[in-house]
């Protein structure tokens, strides 16, 4: 899965230039349009790169930083964490050094907050831990927010990255997780409760068949890889090369797979629309 991998910017670690004030990591190079930025710049511009548009990956904590007002997130549940049941070669390493490494319990953050001082309830997986698959606690905590926004009449928000699809290391109980979540997400449907799902870069499998498409708007951003069975596993098994651009967000709305295309500046601000849409419908 080398594509998910891929940085898709590159820290400058060594100044070609005798200015010995630069400090080392201070430039990155972007691997779209190879265009050079300060990381600051990168940073401030939402990771986006400000030369070519490109939407570099954010972690879950920013990702609720950039969409709710500021310390209006309140975490549920932060202490539920996966287990190996199956005895899987190195899923227990796996997990520890996904949480050293991410500061997370597992690949999915959820809880309440406000969008332009609506409440909402949340939940955004983390490409970061594990690939942001899908497994038994993922399942459990997405379920209970959904439970909890329907208890509090709360509309919901999904932001997927989650390239990693279902998390094979739970065999068939993480692939059950996407029935469970189907079925909550009805409870949502019926209560007339609105779901928007953003589907971020790489956004995959188990997650693309489940509640990631399900949202009553689906929303991707610019040039994500959103897809059910990878570019590569495809391209292996028809044996035929893929159109260039295939499944990322600009081919995918023109096959009417997903709603819409919002750059990550323009997010918070269309979620908030869309849902007063809704939800004004629902005070009739
Ligand atoms: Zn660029």
């Amino acid at each position: 899965m080398a594509w998910f991998h891929r940085p898709k910017y590159t820290i400058i670690r060594k100044v070609q230039k005798t200015d010995t004030k630069i400090p080392e990591g201070m430039w990155v190079k972007c691997d779209s349009c190879s265009g050079i930025l300060l990381k600051k710049e990168l940073d401030d511009n939402l990771n986006v790169c400000p030369k070519c548009g490109f939407h570099n990956r954010i972690n879950a904590k920013k990702r609720i930083e950039i969409t709710l007002d500021s310390n209006s997130f309140v975490e549920m549940w932060p202490d539920i964490f996966s287990v190996d049941f199956l005895n899987f070669p190195q899923y227990k390493e796996k997990l520890e050094k996904s949480m050293k490494s991410t500061g997370l319990s597992e690949a999915v953050i959820v809880g309440t907050g406000k969008i332009n001082g609506m409440d909402v309830a949340i939940g955004v997986t983390d490409f970061n831990f594990m690939g942001g698959s899908l497994g038994s606690v993922m399942g459990e905590k997405i379920i209970r927010i959904i439970e909890h926004a329907y208890k509090e009449n709360l509309p919901l928000i999904i932001i997927s990255a989650s390239g990693g699809g279902a998390r094979m290391h739970e065999g068939i109980i993480s692939l059950m997780q996407m029935a469970k979540i189907s079925a909550g997400l009805s409870k949502i449907y019926d209560k007339k409760l609105p779901y928007i799902s953003v589907l971020t870069d790489p956004t995959g499998g188990g997650v693309t068949a489940s509640f990631a498409m399900l949202g009553d708007v689906n929303i991707a951003e610019p040039g994500a890889l959103i897809m059910f069975a990878g570019p590569r596993v495809i391209e292996q098994t028809i044996k035929q090369k893929l159109p260039p651009g295939f499944q990322r967000s600009e081919f995918l709305l023109e096959h009417g797979m997903i709603d819409m295309i919002v750059e990550r500046k323009n997010l918070k601000n269309t979620i908030f629309s869309l849902l007063s849409k809704f939800t004004a419908n629902l005070k009739k």
